[in-house]
């Protein structure tokens, strides 16, 4: 859709005078012409019954004096009458001062009894020619008689004072007519070009303005036809465009039509929030894509139904949701409900019971950004740092956006990182529940780079995985772990080393471990590999394979994070495994919600049947280790017992001396938030 209104009409046309103009002129000339021919038509009239008056005025003193009139002095007015006689031949007369100026005789006028003479000054002369006897005995004499009619031009009808108010009449019946014209016709058209205008606006078109004239209704009804059709047309238009055929939401264009709606009009703060499904590769892969669509179909209503008055609910990718409302909206659903209730729930599908985590990105408009593009680009942020921290939801805030830059920054300067020997390893300890003793630590790497300081995995890892960085990685670790190994087996303690999902794929890998065992052939006895349950799940068969030949070589293998992602039992039972590690989301919250709690208690008890050990991750609080230790959970790890340390202070606490017994209540030495840098 255009910005800014658009015109209907182009600059050129917007000049053209208005109808009711030329309306106007028109009656006014047409009109004026009118009045014209009627007055001169009527003064012509006048003038043609003047001239007969005289003429019978003429021939009735002609007659008089044929018969007997009195004696004539001559030249003079008739009695009282308009008629001159002289007495003499007509020519004669023409010389007395009465007759007019440079008369000549009209055209054929000399055949007839009454001659007729123009004169210059638009007057007529009219004259007769009479034999006129005063008394018998006198002799015959010669007279004329004649008139002067006078204002006999065809013209002279016309004096200033009627022209002028003729006209000013004219103009009112003008302006009266040229109203009555715009009721009827100019100020409908008009009322449906706004229409018109509107329509394109906003596409939709209130009600036409009633006519009195015919052709301006089927005008008005043809229009509202045109608009009626064209909102269906838009209707079906956006329905088919800007909507995703698979859940039936609205899509990313749609989201994009409806911000830049928005935020183009009126500054009402808006809350745009983005959430993908945490787990959904495995959903799709263990469960199939029949069960991964209806999936996303449940979603998009579970959506609609908790977003009710939204603006847009949309689907812009594969397993990515969206919801913009008004923020007084939100705010009001965030106060209703938990943030976990929003984006963690249980589904049924197809006899499945999914469990459903997502993870939730947060923007305000216009707090978090004026325009769509930064808005969108803002919320992905955050969304995608909720799922690498796996939070339910995360607000954007300013420093996500320089993280992001960082992120950039340290993809370039990851190899020289390695090379400067800039990673080291950090080590968090897990408590054996039932004998109390700390028999394992997880080996956890921290990269201290020069610029941002001691950087957690959770920054650099994803990035070292899509650049390939990893394998190096992973083999540094493997090494820095070989060097200590030996002290730690000493001391009864087996060090757990992450995997990542590409490792699996490295088919060099098992090479260069051999040729570490070559060197140290115990070492792998005293140390467990942990793979995540996703990682695991990506091609599950080539995981069999890789892990087969690292447990043959003398590793344990700990499916990580279980819970997060979906497993197919199936081939968990075919995996080389020994122990389960139960993710903390599972585990936050379950010592105070029996749901939660439940969970919690079919996992470790469903590890157990498997024949594995259980450690919960991520056990903060002692009302979270005396519940998971009551469910019978074998291990646990978190910062309640210890939060990850560098290897000197590591090796200070549990390598040298006997540090196994730890006192009631686990490390008391170590205690919760000790360094934020360490985690
Ligand atoms: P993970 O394997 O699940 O490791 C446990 C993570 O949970 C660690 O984060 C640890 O510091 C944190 N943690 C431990 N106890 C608690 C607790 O009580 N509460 C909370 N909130 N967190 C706790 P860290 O060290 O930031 O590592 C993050 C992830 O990075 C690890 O998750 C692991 O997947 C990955 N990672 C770490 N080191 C390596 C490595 O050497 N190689 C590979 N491929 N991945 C690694
Ligand atoms: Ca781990
Ligand atoms: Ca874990």
């Amino acid at each position: 859709m255009p910005q800014g209104k658009p015109t209907i009409y182009s600059s050129k046309q917007a000049r053209a005078p208005s109808m009711v103009v030329w309306v106007f002129l028109s009656n006014t000339v047409i009109l004026s012409l009118t009045a014209l021919f009627i007055g001169l038509t009527i003064h012509q009239r006048d003038n043609i019954q003047q001239e007969e008056q005289l003429d019978a005025l003429l021939m009735d003193r002609a007659t008089a004096l044929q018969n007997a009139a009195p004696a004539l002095s001559a030249p003079s007015k008739y009695y009282n009458s308009p008629v001159y006689f002289h007495q003499g031949e007509l020519d004669e007369a023409q010389q007395t001062a009465h007759w007019g100026v440079n008369c000549s005789p009209a055209a054929g006028s000399t055949d007839q009894t009454i001659v007729t003479f123009n004169c210059h000054n638009q007057e007529q002369v009219r004259a007769i020619s009479v034999v006129h006897k005063p008394n018998e005995d006198a002799p015959n004499q010669q007279v004329v008689l004649w008139v002067v009619d006078q204002n006999n031009d065809y013209w002279s009808g016309l004096n200033t004072e009627d022209v002028m108010g003729s006209l000013v009449l004219i103009l009112l019946l003008s302006a009266v007519s040229t109203q009555i014209f715009n009721l009827l016709f100019v100020a409908p058209l008009s009322k449906i070009t706004d229409k018109a205008q509107q329509l394109l606006h906003s596409n939709s078109v209130t009600k036409l303005p009633f006519s009195f004239t015919l052709e301006v209704t089927r005008l008005s009804k043809l229009f509202e036809e045109l608009a009626k059709t064209q909102q269906q047309r838009e209707h079906h238009f956006r329905r088919t465009a800007f909507k995703d055929s698979l859940t039936g939401a609205d899509n990313r264009a749609f989201l994009m039509l409806t911000l830049n709606e928005r935020t183009a009009k009126a500054k009402e703060p808006l809350s745009l929030l983005t959430w993908s499904i945490g787990n959904f590769e495995g959903i799709s892969d263990v469960m199939g894509y029949d069960v991964a669509e209806q999936t996303l179909i449940r979603m998009t209503r579970r959506a609609k139904r908790l977003f009710k008055n939204n603006l847009v609910i949309a689907r812009l990718e594969s397993s990515v949701f969206c919801a913009l409302l008004p923020k007084t909206e939100l705010d009001l659903i965030l106060s209703k409900h938990s943030t976990s209730r929003l984006f963690q729930t249980l589904i049924r599908v197809e006899g499945y019971q999914i469990d459903i985590q997502c993870h939730a990105g947060l923007v305000h408009y216009p707090e978090h950004g004026q325009c769509p593009n930064t808005l969108v680009r803002r919320v992905e942020l955050a969304r995608q740092l909720a799922c690498s921290t796996r939070q339910p939801l995360l607000a954007y805030d300013d420093k996500l956006e320089r993280r992001s830059a960082n992120r950039l920054e340290m993809i370039g300067q990851l190899r020289s990182a390695i090379a400067s020997d800039e990673f080291s390893l950090y080590f968090q300890p897990k408590l054996n529940v039932r004998t109390h003793q700390i028999t394992q630590a997880e080996v956890l790497l921290r990269w201290n780079h020069p610029r941002f300081g001691l950087v957690s995995p959770g920054a650099f890892i994803e990035l070292a995985e899509q650049t390939g960085f990893i394998k190096e990685i992973t083999r540094m670790v493997l090494i820095k772990a070989y060097k200590i190994v030996e002290l730690c087996a000493h001391q009864n303690i087996r060090l757990s080393l992450n995997l990542s999902a590409l490792d699996l794929e490295d088919d060099e890998l098992l090479k260069f471990i051999e040729a570490l065992n070559l060197n140290q052939p115990e070492a792998s006895k005293h140390l467990m590999l942990e793979i995540t349950e996703s990682a695991a799940m990506r091609d599950p068969e080539q995981a069999l394979t890789v892990l087969n030949a690292l447990s043959f070589m003398g590793f344990q293998i700990a499916i990580d994070d279980f819970g997060t992602g979906y497993s197919s039992l199936a081939y968990l039972k075919r995996f080389p495994v020994t122990e389960l590690k139960i993710d903390r989301s599972l585990v936050q919250g379950a010592d105070r919600d029996t749901d939660s709690q439940i969970i919690l208690e079919s996992t470790i008890e469903m590890g157990h049947v498997m024949g594995l050990l259980v450690t919960t991750e991520g056990i903060e609080t002692e009302s979270e280790y005396e519940l998971v230790k009551k469910l019978g959970c074998d291990y646990i790890q978190g910062f309640w017992l210890a939060r990850p340390m560098p290897y000197d202070e590591f090796r200070l606490k549990y390598l040298v001396g006997n540090h196994t017994d730890l006192p009631k209540g686990a490390d008391t030495q170590i205690q919760p938030g000790i360094s934020s840098a360490h985690t």
